[in-house]
C-alpha cells in the first residue's frame, strides 16, 4: 500500500512548501512547529522569513524573545514560538546545538509533542516514526475503517505502514498528510483520484462519512471584553502581556473582562484609574473586534481615551509610543489590522 502511495507522492511534489526536501533538522523542527495549527501554505512565508533571520539553532538561542515573536506576528498561537527559542536554547546547552535523533529526547524539547517529534524524526532522520496530523487521521482510520481511531489504533496502523517502505519514512508520513488534504478531505473525498481506493475498507463498507469518528464539542463561550487606546500627546499607552499566559509577551492596550451587558465607557474609566493609576477621558468607540480562540471568542471593542493625569501603576511592562514604533514590537493578530489602519496607518510612518 505505501509503494502505491509514494508513487502518488512523487507525481505530485509540492511546490509550495518551502520545505520540502528540506534535510536540516532545525529547519524541519521549526516548520512543523509553524505547521502545527496552521495550513502549510499559510506558513510557507513565515518559514522562508525566520529562516532568514534565524538560520540555525545558535541564533535563535540567542534571540530576544520580542523578535522571534514579531516574526511570528499574524501566525497564531504564539506559545509555539516561544517553546520554540526555549527549545533552541535547549539543544545548544544540552545537545551541543544538534537537534536531538531519538523521538523519545525529541519530546523533551519545550513544545514538542508526538506529531512533531515523529515528523523531525522521520523527516530529518529518517527513522521510522509515525506522524499523525488530522489529515493522516482521517486516511488512516479510513484505510483501516477504524471505530474509534485511538492514538494507538493510528499509531499501529501507521507503523504498519511504514515498516513497507522502511527506506523513505519521511516520505510515507508527508504521503498520508498530503493524501488527506488534497484527496481525502473530511467532507467529499475523492476515492476515484485515490490510489489507495482498491485497499481502503471504509470504501467497501460504506462507512467513509463515520470515520474518523467525530468528537463533538459545545461551541466556545464568548468573552466580552473592552479596551482602550489611551492617547498622551501624540504617544499611545501600550503594556506586554504576561510571557506564561495567553498571548503572551505580545503587546496590547489596557483591557477589561466585561459581565455582559455592561456599557464599556464606564467599566474602561474605573479600570483606568483603578488598575492603572490614570485618570482618563473614554471617549468615542474606535472597532468592535471579533477573534476565535481555541476555547472562547473573543468579542473586543475599543474605545478611544484621552490621559489627563497619572502615571502608570499596573505591574505590566509598558510603554508609550509613538506612531512610528508600533511596527517594532508584536500585536496579537486581531489588534494589528487595527493598529495599522486606525492608530499607525503604514503609509503615515
Ligand atoms: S478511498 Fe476514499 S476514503 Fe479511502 S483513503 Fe482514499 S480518498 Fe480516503
Amino acid at each position: 500500500m505505501a509503494v502505491a502511495l509514494l508513487k502518488w507522492f512523487d507525481t505530485r511534489q509540492r511546490d509550495d512548501i518551502a520545505w520540502r526536501g528540506e534535510r536540516d533538522p532545525y529547519a524541519i523542527l521549526v516548520a512543523e512547529v509553524m505547521a502545527q495549527q496552521t495550513r502549510v501554505e499559510t506558513a510557507a512565508p513565515y518559514h522562508r522569513r525566520f529562516m532568514g533571520r534565524f538560520p540555525d539553532v545558535w541564533t535563535l538561542a540567542d534571540a530576544e524573545e520580542d523578535e522571534v515573536l514579531g516574526l511570528w506576528e499574524g501566525l497564531g498561537y504564539y506559545a509555539r514560538a516561544r517553546n520554540l527559542r526555549r527549545a533552541a536554547r535547549r539543544v545548544v546547552s544540552e545537545y551541543g546545538g544538534r537537534i536531538p535523533r531519538a523521538v523519545s529526547e525529541l519530546r523533551t524539547l519545550p513544545g514538542v509533542g508526538p506529531y512533531t517529534a515523529g515528523a523531525v524524526a522521520s523527516v530529518a532522520f529518517g527513522l521510522p516514526e509515525p506522524a499523525v496530523d488530522g489529515n493522516a487521521r482521517r486516511v488512516l482510520s479510513r484505510l483501516g475503517d477504524l471505530e474509534t481511531a485511538s492514538p494507538s489504533d493510528l499509531d499501529r496502523a501507521a507503523r504498519a505502514l511504514l515498516a513497507t517502505v522502511p527506506e523513505r519514512p519521511g516520505d510515507v508520513n508527508q504521503a498520508l498528510m498530503d493524501l488527506g488534504s488534497a484527496v481525502c478531505t473530511p467532507r467529499r473525498p475523492r476515492c476515484g483520484a485515490c490510489p489507495l481506493s482498491s485497499r481502503c475498507l471504509a470504501l467497501r463498507r460504506g462507512t467513509i462519512g463515520e470515520r474518523p469518528p467525530r468528537s463533538r464539542r459545545a461551541r466556545s463561550p464568548e468573552r466580552v471584553e473592552a479596551a482602550a487606546v489611551v492617547r498622551r500627546g501624540r504617544r499611545v499607552l501600550v503594556l506586554r502581556r504576561p510571557s506564561d499566559g495567553l498571548l503572551g509577551g505580545l503587546w496590547d492596550f489596557p483591557s477589561v473582562r466585561l459581565p455582559s451587558p455592561t456599557p464599556p465607557a464606564p467599566a474602561l474609566t474605573r479600570v483606568l484609574r483603578e488598575g492603572f493609576g490614570l485618570d482618563c477621558s473614554v471617549g468615542e468607540e474606535i472597532r468592535v473586534l471579533r477573534h476565535a480562540f481555541s476555547h472562547f471568542r473573543l468579542r473586543l471593542t475599543v474605545h478611544q481615551a484621552r490621559w489627563r493625569s497619572g502615571e502608570v501603576t499596573n505591574p505590566r511592562p509598558h510603554r508609550w509610543i509613538g506612531r512610528g514604533e508600533f511596527g517594532d514590537l508584536a500585536f496579537p493578530a486581531y489588534l494589528r489590522r487595527l493598529v495599522d489602519e486606525e492608530i499607525s496607518p503604514r503609509n503615515a510612518r
